[in-house]
């Protein structure tokens, strides 16, 4: 049965209803194979019980007739989603031992869509990093490895878990969030799809908040489709979720296979920048050829505020977040420090509680904040940000998608980039635009370097045109051909 761990969830979904195997078969295959690949540190938190538990009730309501459309199909969530009565940790030590007493929207709405969860996925603390080596609980470890070195590698961040369990056929899909790429950059590194809807389709509603302004719920799967499934059941308004969009959710899944003839793709010139590494810029050539050859025009674009966009995002996003962490005292979650006085208490429970990323980021927000400062740094960047918006419009008066590269490297090795948080803030160079303008992105895997690590490309929507990113990420996965991690890819 250790094959079951390898379907896509369409063909899983397809199983589970014509009885060729039960729910509580499949889990049973993927709990067996998280024991076989604990070296990843994939997850934070296994949920065994639960998720057999949940796989015996799907079989049950299959057996009347009453299954949901991802019953049975056992998924990871990123442990920044508060699950009911499962420690919630965002991967900080001062969280601890939290136990939400309710549950995010977006897991809540899988679950009632019949989906099993296998355990709380791995991430960067607070989901600050791009290589998912901020976790208080340890890094996570890509099952790829490079061609010429034994070396392990990051799988991206934040959502390094998510990306690396689906990769390594230890979740069939998995929740991420993404704020400034952390679902479409690990998506890139691990060899796998992942996609961050336009900002207020997914609720935030019980997603430990980083910056309030720009996270934003997705998916991470196998293949396109897959993605658009798990998306459709997570998306839709939420009246706890004031940013949450009162928009009709589109059927993902039907606008697959379309036809892409005519479509405009723009190819934004700015994306080219100095020093990204001759496979990455062969491989966006590439996806040009496939979309041309399948009826795309293709259209040069200019987003003129593009080299703003990474030091507008290190200012928002810390300013955000300092406010967004200031709840953690230790009165109302997760660890206490033993002081007797209440200043030093919060102070100590603080300074324990928190890794340096994230003290850096509270450090920086808290200064691009202060009266003073707040002009200079805050309000300017909140104008750059209006003006790298601006130029997405102009673009989407041109063209109905961008095409562009995912991240300007593959995976590197772990402690890379570690002493140098600029060069890791570099990582999200092409993923934090369109963050900052709210924009659906999506990573496909479609191609290798020269150490044989998988390489992502890119597409950018316009604002709810969801339907048309994944079209054209379908089409570049049919085109590419790209060969998904197995034991053997090293
Ligand atoms: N790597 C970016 C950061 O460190 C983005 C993280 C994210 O999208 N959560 O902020």
């Amino acid at each position: 049965m250790s094959n079951l761990t390898h379907l896509t969830i369409k063909d899983a979904l397809k199983g589970l209803k014509s009885k060729d195997f039960t729910s509580a078969e499949l889990t049973q295959a993927h709990i067996d194979a998280m024991g076989a690949a604990k070296d990843l540190n994939a997850y934070i938190t296994e949920t065994p019980d639960l998720a057999l538990e949940q796989a015996k009730a799907s079989d049950e309501r299959r057996a009347k007739g009453e299954a949901g459309a991802l019953d049975g199909i056992p998924l990871a969530i990123k442990d920044l989603f508060c699950t009911k009565n499962v420690q919630t940790t965002a991967a900080s030590n001062i969280l601890e031992g939290f136990k939400p007493q309710y549950e995010s929207t977006v897991s809540s709405k899988l679950f009632d869509a019949g989906a099993v969860m296998l355990g709380k996925a791995n991430l960067d603390e607070f989901a600050m990093g791009s290589s998912n080596t901020t976790s208080f609980y340890g890094n996570v470890i890509n099952p790829w490895k490079s061609q010429n070195s034994n070396k392990d590698l990051t799988p991206g961040g934040s959502s390094g878990g998510s990306a690396a369990s689906v990769a390594a056929y230890i979740a069939m899909g998995a929740t991420g969030t993404d704020t400034g790429g952390s679902i479409r950059q690990p998506a890139a590194f691990c060899g796998i799809s992942g996609i961050k809807p336009t900002y207020g389709r997914c609720s935030r509603w019980g997603v430990v908040a980083f910056a309030s302004s720009l996270d934003q719920a997705g998916t991470f799967a196998r293949t396109v489709e897959d993605n658009a499934l798990l998306l459709r059941t997570m998306s839709g308004h939420d009246p706890k979720d004031s940013t949450s969009a009162k928009k009709d959710v589109p059927d993902f899944v039907a606008a697959l296979n379309g036809d892409i003839k005519g479509l405009k793709v723009g190819i934004p010139k700015e994306y080219r920048v100095d020093g990204m590494p001759e496979e990455i810029s062969k491989l966006w050539g590439q996806g040009i050829e496939w979309l041309k050859s399948a009826g795309a025009e293709i259209v040069d674009i200019s987003l003129p505020h593009t080299h703003y966009a990474l030091p507008t995002y290190y200012i928002i996003a810390p300013a955000e977040a300092s406010s967004n962490l200031a709840r953690y005292d230790g009165v109302r979650y997760g660890q206490r420090a033993d002081e007797k006085d209440l200043i030093d208490m919060y102070e100590l429970t603080r300074a324990q509680g928190f890794g340096d990323e994230v003290k850096r980021r509270i450090m920086i927000g808290t200064y691009v904040l202060s009266a003073g400062y707040y002009d200079a740094y805050y309000i300017k960047a909140q104008k750059v940000r209006r003006l790298i918006s601006e130029d997405f419009k102009k673009a989407y008066e041109k063209c109905d998608v961008l095409l562009t590269p995912t991240a300007p490297s593959a995976a590197f090795a772990i402690g890379e980039n570690e002493d140098d948080p600029i060069k890791m803030y570099l990582n999200d160079v092409f993923t934090v635009p369109a963050s900052l303008a709210g924009l659906p992105g999506m990573s496909v895997p479609a191609g290798t370097d020269k150490d044989g690590l998988p390489l992502g490309l890119q597409i950018i929507g316009r604002p709810w045109d969801e339907e048309t990113v994944l079209k054209v990420a379908q089409k570049i996965e049919n085109l590419a051909q790209f060969k998904l991690w197995s034991p053997q890819s090293k």
